[in-house]
């Protein structure tokens, strides 16, 4: 590969240093291929390197939320409870950087500003805000799902005087809230999380609620010493499981039909599920986020529960969803959420009845009252899946905007693959599994499939690779009609960008499920990438 001199040459470089990005640079050191990182922040880590909010935990049990890939790893790491905290899964990214050797080969507080791709040499030239320039052969975008934050459009959002927090960007000193009038305004999950914990802190806390959400009490606990034996045990198994299943998860539905059982025995199936704790009780029943009667049902249960929590009934009302289906928006993990808004110094604002007018100096005006705030916190989420690419100024071949190409939303093969962007890659982008799996168990099949992929190029004597334009139209028809055999499209959400003002509503992950999608892999690479155009480097690379 030729080079000028400010030019770094490299086979791969690899944006962000989540856990995919790290199983990406692991990889490529593996495979004998020069790599560079480039990561925004000072470190490793990702979403939790990102995301220090009192509360901030995995909602994927520690045990199935961490890498599969080396077996010593699996073995000697001890996760301490059921649902690790921010800070145990930030020690442990950082103990596999250190472990694997990974840091040296990554730029920390470096930012990626701009990818241009050269027809004439098939790489692509990369721009960061430090001024350095790398002339790679592949660029694997490991930017994460859920890591562009998003500000939210409301009148006077850079207004207010005192002090303004984001749950995405949460200060790595931390932040004392004691004593202070706190206003916060999300209620997904990060919101959901941080609720109780800043209630506990704060003098009071003032919750601007939007769009309610389903939550489930995580039930966390430490893992006990007997736990962790049989976790070593039985590891190889639940990983097996995982492999070919709907989420990347070791767990199955409930083993009869909703229809097939009596009042009881599914009260008694939602109860284990319930008390199993998280995410999980979305998926009681097979077809629970298909069939809406029994959605219903598993709805009802759940209301049960919140209002027998809630003291007050009001509240309670304004708490509990009634504009979607149970699990159709990204299912919440709490721990106290619901307990505390019986405490005396938390206040919920039901903001459909009373909406925010503007955000002042001195707090939060809605068009029926002022709240004053020593502090704000906006725990308003992403703009989610193609965010963080669309923030780069990103040109494929013959110098394609990638925000020209998404403009109609995200077009992708198998999520990994853009038309018009050869040699780009995306991982747990739209179009693949991503936000509805295991994500480091999705981000791991992604990565071995790519590296395998990189092997046959090398073995191949192919120099560029890039997705059929026809192969990503059929593509992101498959994952719409896959969403649309769900009740997902019912929900306004960011699987779909309805969070973000002016994005196109498209269901944007795979949720034909993340077994499907790994036997849509394997079948590809089986048959020798036909969804690919492929260059050979004898033949002039211009497309
Ligand atoms: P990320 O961890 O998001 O890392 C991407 C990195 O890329 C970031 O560090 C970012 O700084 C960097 N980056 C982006 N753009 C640039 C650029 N232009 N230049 C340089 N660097 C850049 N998933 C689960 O499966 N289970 C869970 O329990 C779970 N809990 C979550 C809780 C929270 C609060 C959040 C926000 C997400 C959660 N997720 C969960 C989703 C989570 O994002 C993934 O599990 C996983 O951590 C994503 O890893 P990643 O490497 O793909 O992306």
């Amino acid at each position: 590969m030729t080079s000028t001199a400010a030019e770094r040459p490299v086979d791969v470089l690899v944006v962000g240093a989540g856990f995919a990005g790290m199983y990406g640079v692991y990889r490529a050191v593996k495979a004998g291929m020069s790599v560079v990182g480039i990561e925004a922040g000072d470190d490793v880590g990702g979403t939790w390197y990102w995301n220090r909010y009192p509360g901030a935990r995995c909602d994927v049990e520690s045990i199935d939320y961490s890498y599969s890939f080396d077996a010593d790893l699996q073995n000697e790491w001890v996760w301490t409870e059921r649902y690790a905290t921010q800070p145990e899964i930030l020690r442990y990214a950082q103990h596999v950087a250190e472990r694997f050797d990974l840091k040296r080969h990554y730029r920390f507080e470096t930012r990626v500003e701009f990818a241009h791709y050269d027809d004439a040499t098939s790489t692509w030239l990369v721009g960061t805000d430090t001024g350095e320039r790398y002339r790679a052969h592949f660029v694997v975008f490991a930017t994460g799902s859920l890591s562009a934050p998003n500000k939210p459009d409301i009148p006077g959002v850079d207004d207010f005087a005192g002090e303004v927090l984001y749950t995405a960007q949460w200060p790595k000193e931390g932040v004392s809230l004691a004593g202070k009038r706190v206003g916060l305004i999300g209620t997904g999950s990060s919101g959901i999380q941080s609720t109780p914990l800043i209630a506990e802190e704060a003098g009071s806390l003032t919750v601007f609620q939007r769009s309610p959400n389903y939550s489930v009490p995580a039930f966390n606990r430490p893992l006990t010493d007997e736990e962790q034996v049989r976790i070593r045990a039985e590891y190889p198994e639940r990983r097996k499981k995982c492999l070919y299943s709907s989420s990347a998860g070791p767990f199955e539905a409930y083993p009869k039909s909703a229809y097939e059982v009596d009042e009881a025995e599914r009260e008694a199936a939602f109860e284990e599920r319930w008390k199993a704790g998280g995410v999980l009780f979305g998926k009681t029943f097979d077809n629970q986020t298909i069939d809406p009667v029994i959605n219903e049902m598993a709805r009802q249960f759940a209301e049960r529960k919140v209002r027998a929590i809630v003291k007050d009934p009001q509240v309670a009302d304004d708490l509990f969803p009634t504009d979607h289906p149970l699990g159709t928006k990204r299912i919440c993990t709490d721990s106290g959420y619901f307990e505390a808004f019986n405490r005396d110094n938390v206040k919920l604002v039901n903001l459909r009845r009373e909406p925010i007018t503007s955000i002042t100096a001195t707090g939060i005006e809605t068009d029926q009252a002022t709240y004053e705030l020593d502090t704000l916190i906006f725990a308003t989420g992403f703009d989610a899946m193609t965010g963080a690419l669309t923030r780069i100024d990103i040109r494929g071949s013959n110098g394609l905007d990638i925000k020209h190409a998404w403009a109609d939303g995200p077009v992708t093969y198998l999520g990994i693959g853009i038309p018009g962007f050869p040699n780009l890659f995306s991982i747990t982008g739209p179009g693949s599994p991503s936000v509805l799996a295991n994500m480091i168990l999705a981000a791991e099949q992604q990565i071995d499939w790519l590296f395998d992929l990189f092997a046959f190029l090398e073995e191949n004597d192919i120099v560029a690779i890039e997705a059929k334009a026809e192969s990503a139209e059929a593509w992101i028809q498959h994952v719409d009609e896959a969403a649309r055999q769900t009740l997902f499209v019912k929900a306004n959400s960011w699987y779909n960008g309805s969070n973000i003002s002016g994005k196109r509503r498209l269901f944007m992950p795979y949720i034909g499920g993340f077994g499907n999608y790994r036997i849509k892999c394997d079948e590809e690479q089986a048959q020798g990438y036909p969804n690919f155009e492929l260059t050979k480097a004898s033949v002039p690379a211009t497309v």
